[in-house]
């Protein structure tokens, strides 16, 4: 008799009911159908091929890129009862081989297997020896050759329908922009699949994104204001910043660990083991934190330095209140960051292509970080998904002013022009501000026609206009010149000559913010 997916949820997983689009995925796998499911992180993709998997006969085939997960799944599900193993180069010889003499005489439920190691004609013939339930492909977001997490053998995965036509195919991702998933469909000849895209709003998050004067102390007194004594993870692009805000946050009584990949192992995991143990820590890390941490009460998630896409910044995010509590996302944020990922996509050795959809998302990071909408709209809308202003952002809470800022952002391009397209933000200003720098004289820039003509507005204002500017794609860093400015002719002419509004957001004030305090 056939098992049914309700009665194995709570027998086998002890949980009342499904989540979401949980159930009507499983029934259309376990009918046979191929899927492709878009959840966000923590969305409860996992059933969606577990319990296929045990309910129709046969082994369930696991893809999964993320070895080092493996096992801790394979444990997580033995316990539970489940006859589930893992099959990857970490397992001694003898080891795999058992497990796939286990697999022809269907003496288990679910199998997990590394892509490389399951495209070896090896383990190819052993599954034509196999009683097979179905395939899932976890994380297939790896197929996408424009992606950051592409993997040659996800390619391969396609010659699976064509071998085993019979058997369902399940893929599943968090990553869900529509390129992305259509690529997905195709590489894995998904076309006459199920899309399943599940709902992206995070609604207990609170969103809040600030523009960074002192880092530091924006981040202690937004930790001691609102979470005090609670958990949360900060991130930071470099590994020593990781080491030197860890440090200073324990100095001033926030208890606090660092976590990156220069660490010897041993410390990283009791780090990451305590964080997950106790209360009240504080996790500084970089991006090599998190895969696969499920740790339900996280209060807060802060970004000290950008992400590197609106994708990352949901993820990274979304290890926030995972038991549906009210968490805060916090960022901080200046130029110099946006010109650094942008100086970082430039000096890769990607292709032209890719360069360029990668600067894409940076610059949608960067709309998202300068908008005056509903933050949450904004993120949703980015998945493809949408919603009322949500009045849990803080420009729900607190709507920014905005102003005509025509006349400044022309004077603005204007500067740049004149000093031919050469400088960063920091002498444009100063040109703006007529201020006769050492550097202004020997440049002869004082000279020049806009010297001195945006005296309206302080250094601090401007700085506000330029990364809105480089924000609404006006104009761009240029890293190859360190960082000059640049106009993008097709969005600064219309401005220029007076064809186009430009409206901007006002920066907010900050309770408490130090004025005297330098910039980064
Ligand atoms: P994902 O793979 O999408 O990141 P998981 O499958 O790991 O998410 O699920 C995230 C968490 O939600 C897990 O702790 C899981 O046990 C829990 N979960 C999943 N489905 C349900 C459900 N129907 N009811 C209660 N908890 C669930
Ligand atoms: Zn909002």
């Amino acid at each position: 008799m056939r098992l049914d997916p309700q009665t194995v949820l709570r027998s086998v997983f002890g949980y009342d009911s499904f989540r979401g689009m949980q159930g009507e995925v499983i029934e259309h796998v376990v009918d046979g159908g191929d899927a492709l499911v878009i959840m966000p992180t923590g969305g409860g993709k996992s059933l969606c091929y577990q319990i296929p998997g045990l309910v129709r006969p046969g082994v369930a085939i696991v893809v999964s890129p993320l070895i080092a997960l493996m096992q801790d799944q394979v444990e997580a599900l033995r316990q539970l009862g489940v006859k589930a193993a893992a099959l990857n180069s970490t397992l001694p010889w003898p080891e795999q081989q058992e497990v796939e003499r286990q697999m022809r005489a269907g003496e288990l439920d679910l199998v997990y297997v590394a892509p490389e190691r399951l495209m070896g004609e090896g383990c190819l013939n052993n599954l034509a020896h196999t009683d097979l339930a179905l395939f899932a492909i976890d994380e297939a977001h790896c197929v996408s050759q424009w992606g950051h997490d592409f993997r040659p053998e996800y390619l391969q995965l396609r010659t699976l329908h064509e071998r085993f036509p019979h058997v369902p195919r399940v893929a599943l991702t968090a990553t869900a922009d529509g390129p992305t998933r259509r690529e997905i469909v195709e590489r894995l000849a998904l076309e006459n699949g199920r899309e399943f895209v599940a709902g992206f709003d995070r609604p207990n998050i609170r969103y809040h994104v600030r523009a960074k004067t002192n880092a530091k102390t924006q981040l202690l007194s937004f930790i001691k204001r609102e979470h005090s004594g609670e958990s949360g993870i900060v991130y930071c692009m470099s590994r020593a910043k990781v080491d030197d805000i860890a440090a200073w946050l324990n100095d001033e009584g926030v208890p606090a660990l660092p976590y990156h990949a220069g660490l010897p192992k041993e410390v990283r995991f009791a780090n990451q083991d305590r964080f997950l143990k106790e209360e009240g820590l504080t996790v500084v890390a970089t991006i090599a934190f998190g895969m696969g941490i499920d740790k339900p009460d996280v209060r807060f998630v802060a970004h000290l330095d950008l992400p590197k896409s609106l994708e990352a910044y949901y993820q990274e995010t979304g290890r926030a209140g995972r038991d549906g509590l009210p968490s805060n996302a916090w960022m901080v944020f200046g130029m110099q960051d946006a010109a650094r990922l942008f100086q970082m996509i430039d000096q890769s050795d990607a292709a032209d292509a890719q360069k360029m959809i990668e600067r894409r998302k940076v610059e949608s990071l960067l709309g998202f970080a300068e908008t005056a909408r509903c933050r949450r709209q904004v993120l949703l809308e980015y998945f493809g998904d949408t919603c009322e202003p949500c009045g849990n952002c803080d420009t729900c809470l607190d709507p920014p002013e905005t102003y005509d800022a025509t006349v400044p952002v022309q004077k603005a391009l204007s500067a740049c022009y004149r000093t031919g397209q050469r400088f960063g933000a920091g002498h444009v200003i100063d040109v703006l501000l007529g201020n006769m720098t050492d550097r202004m004289r020997q440049l002869g820039h004082d000279a020049l026609s806009v010297f001195g003509i945006g005296k309206e507005f302080s250094k601090e204002q401007w700085r506000t206009v330029f990364r809105q500017m480089i924000a609404y794609g006006y104009i761009r860093a240029d890293a190859e010149a360190h960082g000059a400015l640049v106009l993008i002719p097709d969005t600064a002419r219309p401005i220029l000559k007076g064809e186009q509004t430009v409206i901007l957001r006002k920066e907010r004030k900050e309770a408490g913010r130090r004025r005297s305090e330098k910039r980064e």
